[in-house]
C-alpha cells in the first residue's frame, strides 16, 4: 500500500515536471495536468471534498487545486443574512434614561444585521473531470456579475468513498498525519470490534490503555459476576436455644 502511494506520488511529481515549463495558458499557468496520475488524484480530491471539513483538508486542497486545477469561470453564492432580534432590525438601540428616552446605534449588530446577507464569489476551479469552488472574494453588496447566483450553501452528498479518499490524500500530503491520527484514535472503544475497519481503531485503545482498556475490564467484571455466584449464601446464625438438636 505504502508503496502504491509512495509511486503515485512520484508519478505525480514526474508528471508535473514534465509538463509544468510552458506557461501562461491556463489562468495560473499550468499546462493541463492529464493521465493515470491525474485520474486518480482528481477522484480522490473530489470525494474527500464530501467528507472532509477541516483546515487539514483544506490545506490540501489549496495546494492541489492550485497546482493541478484549471480556473475557468466564477460563481457567485448567496448566504442570508440573519437580522437583529434586539433591535428588530433597525439598528437602532432604543434606551431608557432619567431623563428620557434616548437612543443610539444598536452595539448588538451592524445596522440591523445581526448576520449580514454575503454574496461569496467562488472560482471555478477544473480538475480532471470534476469542478470546484474555491473562495475568492466576499462581497456585502450583490456584484454584477451575468452568471447564476447559487442560493445558500453548496450541497455536497456524502459518497461512500469519501472517508477512504480523506485518508489518502493525508496519508500523501500532510506530513506528521499518523501522528494526528493516532493521538485521536482509541479514546473509546469501538463496539463493533468483528468489522475490520474497527480493528486499528481498538488496537490502539489496547495499546494506550493496557490492563485499564474496556475488553480487559470487562472481562474482569464479568469475572466477578460470575465468581460472586459461587460466593456461599449468606451464613444463617442460629441462637443456641434454637438448635434442632
Ligand atoms: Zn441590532
Amino acid at each position: 500500500m505504502r508503496r502504491l502511494l509512495l509511486n503515485l506520488k512520484n508519478d505525480i511529481q514526474m508528471n508535473n515536471l514534465i509538463q509544468m515549463p510552458e506557461a501562461g495558458q491556463a489562468g495560473n499557468g499550468a499546462k493541463p495536468f492529464v493521465g493515470f496520475s491525474c485520474r486518480v488524484l482528481s477522484w480522490l480530491l473530489h470525494h474527500a471534498n464530501r467528507e472532509g471539513r477541516n483546515e487539514y483538508f483544506y490545506k490540501i486542497k489549496n495546494r492541489l487545486l492550485s497546482k493541478f486545477g484549471n480556473f475557468i469561470g466564477y460563481d457567485v453564492q448567496f448566504i442570508e443574512g440573519k437580522k437583529c432580534h434586539s433591535c428588530n432590525g433597525s439598528g437602532v438601540y432604543h434606551g431608557y434614561g432619567w431623563d428620557g428616552d434616548y437612543y443610539d446605534y444598536c452595539y448588538r449588530c451592524h445596522n440591523g444585521w445581526y448576520k449580514r446577507p454575503v454574496w461569496n464569489i467562488l472560482q471555478r476551479v477544473q480538475f480532471g473531470k470534476y469542478i470546484f469552488h474555491q473562495p475568492y472574494q466576499r462581497a456585502y453588496t450583490k456584484p454584477e456579475i451575468s452568471t447564476p447566483i447559487i442560493e445558500g450553501y453548496i450541497d455536497h452528498n456524502r459518497s461512500k468513498h469519501g472517508k477512504f479518499a480523506l485518508t489518502v490524500l493525508f496519508l500523501l500530503y500532510e506530513k506528521g498525519y499518523i501522528k494526528r491520527w493516532y493521538k485521536s484514535a482509541g479514546i473509546g472503544w469501538k463496539s463493533y470490534w468483528w468489522q475490520p475497519r474497527n480493528w486499528l481503531y481498538n488496537i490502539v485503545h489496547i495499546i494506550k490503555h493496557g490492563r485499564n482498556s474496556i475488553p480487559f475490564n470487562d472481562t474482569r467484571r464479568q469475572m466477578k459476576s460470575i465468581m460472586s455466584k459461587y460466593k456461599p449464601v449468606k451464613q444463617v446464625s442460629y441462637e443456641s436455644d434454637d438448635l434442632p438438636f
